[in-house]
């Protein structure tokens, strides 16, 4: 059984829903690590309350001073609008966000006897976030197979996805899209122009699939 790291987004959204059909949604971590909005955090709770998995909300938002100066952290920092692949976009970068999330997941999980953590990082996410990539995720495997007397595996079940795959499976797997979050502004809906926004609704179109998301523009 797994513990999944549970953001509320659209991607680790369709993660909670396929490990749900597989019947291998132990529980759900969301964290609050002190980032500019907790919107997501929201859906998550809302999802897992939908399909009757244990949601686990933890409050590390007495670290989020540690990050510096991310645009995910600051609500004065301005944020970048644009395709991930600009270099701008690293300002959207949290240090070492998915080594903390995953740490914290992997103690949950073995308190609670899962022999699994899953976290939803894709391809789209390689270009900018170091911690989202086959290596990083190969090398925290390692680790996890002897952080604790018997073995964690780490699963990254979309690794190999672009968004639009997700998209995709999300749609085969019933989700409903409106009840994620994306926008890293964290308004009452959402922009339409920041990095991830641009990201989902691109998404949303390679995929053929209706967004039903309320963009700004
Ligand atoms: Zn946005």
């Amino acid at each position: 059984m797994a513990l999944l790291v549970y953001s509320g987004g659209l991607d680790s959204t369709v993660m909670l829903y396929k490990y749900a059909a597989e019947s291998r949604a132990d529980a759900a971590v969301g964290i609050n690590y002190g980032q500019r909005h907790i919107k997501e955090l929201e859906m998550a709770r809302w999802n897992c309350s939908k399909l009757n998995i244990p949601f686990f909300d933890v409050d590390l938002s007495s670290i989020s001073g540690i990050f510096g100066d991310s645009s995910l952290m600051s609500k004065s920092s301005s944020m970048p609008e644009g395709s991930y692949n600009e270099a701008g976009m690293k300002a959207t970068v949290v240090p070492n966000r998915n080594m903390i999330m995953i740490a914290v997941a992997a103690a949950r999980a073995i308190s609670l006897g899962c022999d699994s953590v899953a976290y939803a990082a894709h391809g789209g996410d390689h270009a900018i976030y170091p911690d989202c990539r086959p290596d990083f995720v190969k090398a925290l495997a390692e680790v996890l197979k002897i952080c604790d007397y018997s073995p964690i595996r780490l699963e990254a079940p979309f690794l190999n996805f672009s968004k639009a795959d997700i998209v995709l499976e999300g749609a085969r797997l019933g989700v409903d899209f409106s009840k994620t979050w994306s926008c890293y502004k964290g308004g009452d809906i959402h922009c339409g122009k920041c990095g991830t926004c641009v990201e989902r609704r691109q998404a949303f179109a390679s995929a053929g699939v209706c967004d039903p998301t309320e963009y700004e523009i």
